[in-house]
């Protein structure tokens, strides 16, 4: 090695490291002001206590999107602003019914979310169980005809991931009717999708194919179904049903978005984002109040360190992902329209527990630049940045203009025991564990801001 390549070395090696440790304190410096002075979860007490729940087309929707914006306003984010976006109204009506013909005990149940409903006084058959959709596929007509269709497939428990157990079991609610419904079902009830045994049911959406008749169809707690599966075991089971819900014409809604603008490279846009809507059922807390307020959060963090981004930066809360992905939808085809350039988006959509890592869904090379950035967080809180998942409001971005997606990683252990039921309120969010999770987005986005992609 002559001396002049011997110095060019230690030059890089010395400003590399250096770049390293100056991001090291800022990162640190980012969580130090997300755990003192954070406001996510004091905004998720607002928007799961004075608002609710909050269907897409429902007047609590309207509300969350109006409060959010002026929460927004009022930390002084450059730019606020609201896309109009037509959403699907689906209403369940009267609490409806579910128990054993001749019995007055109820089973625990909740409408799978778009269900039709029953006729007016409810409908009674013998029912017909299946251990998973997949049997119910090979099953004979002459055995499902006129009867009401039990899937009562459970959560794979070996998993240590369980959105792995949500999504292989996930076909049985969404499309558990119209598969029951070609063969002749007049309804179908699946076992909720939940990692727990409990009396919480776990509603949803589901899809019904146009080719097959429209079923009412219900979600039963994992301990109703075992006591269903019990019962059915010993002999014949008659199930009743009622459900008086409802669909409407499609709404006006709105995606909202805060925004600091960049100073150096404003045309290059980051996003961070979660759905502001939610199932009508419980508080929406975790799904996904949390991931809408960490993003508020984000950019009210930037503003308190006094960092100006280069890059633009923006928290979006997406309307309309739990039925319909309109509002994601309606994000990437403005950004189009407007010829935007997203170089990178962040949602959090899976829970506002204690931060994990990150999965990215872009290409190799720019998850490996990423992934340098590991180290410079406590193992504790981001210890992966792995090829994977994005999330669901920000994969019509990937579509579109090749974004690369990255989804937050929380602790998955408890969140599908709360997902879409009466129990996913803020008395189940630790505030620790959700400022975790917005300073470790506030940090990814600081670096994405700092070396872009
Ligand atoms: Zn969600």
């Amino acid at each position: 090695m002559t001396i002049y390549l011997f110095i060019l070395f230690a030059f890089v090696t010395a400003s590399f490291s250096q770049e390293n440790s100056n991001d090291k304190i800022m990162v640190k410096k980012v969580f130090d002001e997300v755990l003192t002075n954070g406001t996510s979860y004091e905004l998720l007490e607002h928007l799961c206590k004075k608002i609710g729940h909050r269907l897409s087309g429902s007047e609590n929707a309207e509300k969350a999107v109006f409060w959010t914006k002026k929460v927004m306003e009022d930390y002084g984010f450059d730019r606020v602003f609201l896309q109009e976006v037509m959403v699907p109204k689906w209403v369940r009506g009267d609490q409806e019914i579910v128990k054993i013909d001749g019995s007055n005990e109820m089973l625990s149940a909740l409408a799978i979310g778009g269900s039709v409903g029953t006729e007016e006084n409810g409908i009674k058959a013998d029912v017909v169980m299946f251990h998973n959709i997949t049997d119910l596929e090979k099953a004979d007509k002459s055995d499902v005809e006129g009867k009401i269709v039990f899937i009562n497939g459970a959560f794979n428990q070996t998993y240590i991931r369980t959105s792995q157990a949500y999504s292989e079991t996930g076909r049985q609610r969404w499309q558990g009717a119209s598969v029951a419904a070609s063969l002749g079902a007049v309804g179908v009830i699946i076992r909720s999708l939940s990692s727990s045994l409990d009396d919480f049911p776990h509603t949803g959406s589901l899809g019904y194919d146009e080719k097959h008749k429209k079923i009412p169809a219900f979600a039963l707690s994992t301990i109703a179904s075992n006591k269903l599966a019990t019962k059915i075991k010993m002999g014949t089971v008659k199930l009743f049903m009622k459900l008086n819900s409802k669909w409407y014409d499609d709404v006006k809604s709105y995606n909202v978005v805060g925004e600091l603008k960049g100073s150096e490279k404003p045309d290059e846009i980051i996003v961070v984002g979660g759905h502001l809507d939610s199932w009508d059922v419980g508080e929406g807390a975790h799904d996904d109040g949390t991931g809408c307020m960490q993003s508020i959060d984000v950019l009210r963090t930037f503003k308190a360190l006094n960092i100006k981004p280069k890059r633009t930066i923006r928290a979006v809360m997406f309307m309309n992902e739990e039925n319909g992905l309109r509002g994601g939808l309606k994000y990437a085809e403005l950004a189009k329209e407007n010829k935007e350039n997203h170089i990178a988006a962040i949602e959090s959509d899976a829970g506002g527990f204690t931060p994990r890592g990150f999965s990215v869904d872009g290409a190799a090379d720019k998850i490996e630049k990423m992934q340098k950035w590991v180290s410079l967080f406590d193992k504790n809180t981001i210890s992966y940045i792995d090829a994977g998942y994005g999330g669901a409001d920000i994969s019509p971005l990937n579509k579109t203009q090749n974004t690369v997606c990255i989804g937050l990683n929380p602790d998955t252990q408890r969140y599908f025991t709360l997902h879409h039921t009466n129990n996913d309120v803020l008395e189940q969010v630790n505030k620790r564990e959700l400022l975790l999770g917005t300073a470790s987005m506030a940090s990814l986005v600081y670096l994405l801001d700092q070396y872009g992609l």
